[in-house]
């Protein structure tokens, strides 16, 4: 395990040392390895999945995961290192832990990363930026990438094109009712909510769905503090 950083790439918890390896699975790609090293949760990562780069760290641990909570498979996810406070993978993440938390809740896990493979291609057309210079904030449409993707969507679909843009639009609102300055953590938790509250109302699938407050604030400078719903209630400013 590579031990740059401060800590477990999964939860940030501390790292524990052990006099001898012993044989680990990697809590992203599943697969084992020796290692000496594992967080205090028990978390182990291996070498290739901690250097990877945000998109495929995204694409290897939400195509190997059994969560069904998207909200914390985001969190998990957000607290790697490769991923940035703000930029583009946040619009491949949110379809992507939306169709894992998905599949695993409807018992077809074995879908998943072939879906992910589409949403990756797809997200990859939303530029970085494209928030406040289109009025389209990417972590928004990934809900209607991950709505198209189960659903089967094509631009001739008729109850399905409906549901894939209600999902974005509905997400959008939102993002948009919440004000500027953009923050991808903020934008990415509206949508996730968006998003499970939509497919439990129109899919009658219940996905779970953890409470939760940010972690990221002290890194965002142009975080909204106590404007912002997901920021701690005890923090202090
Ligand atoms: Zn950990
Ligand atoms: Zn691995």
């Amino acid at each position: 395990m590579n031990m740059t950083g401060d800590g477990c790439v999964i939860c940030n918890a501390d790292l524990v040392y052990l006099e001898k390896s012993e044989l680990m699975t990697c809590n992203v790609c599943k697969k084992k390895f020796d290692s000496n090293a594992h967080c205090v949760n028990s978390h182990f990562v291996c070498d290739e999945c901690h250097e990877k780069e945000g998109l495929d760290y995204i694409e290897t641990i939400c195509s190997n995961s059994s969560e069904k909570d998207p909200i914390a498979l985001a969190n998990a996810i957000m607290n790697n290192p490769n991923i940035k406070l703000h930029g583009p993978e946040h619009h491949f993440l949110v379809p992507s832990v939306l169709l894992t938390a998905y599949y695993n809740t409807i018992g077809h896990p074995e879908m998943i990363p072939e879906k992910i493979k589409t949403a990756k291609q797809r997200a990859k057309n939303i530029l970085g930026g494209f928030c406040g210079l289109y009025g389209n904030c990417g972590a928004g449409v990934g809900t209607g990438i991950f709505m198209s993707i189960i659903l089967n969507s094509t631009p001739l679909s008729k109850e399905e094109w409906k549901l894939s843009n209600l999902i974005t639009s509905e997400s959008l609102y939102d993002i948009a009712m919440h004000g500027g300055p953009r923050c991808c953590k903020r934008d990415t938790y509206l949508s996730l909510e968006t998003a499970i509250r939509f497919v439990e109302k129109n899919l009658k699938v219940r996905l779970e769905s953890s409470v939760m407050h940010c972690t990221f604030y002290p890194r965002n400078k142009e975080c909204k503090l106590r404007d912002c719903g997901y920021f701690p209630k005890n923090a202090r400013i």
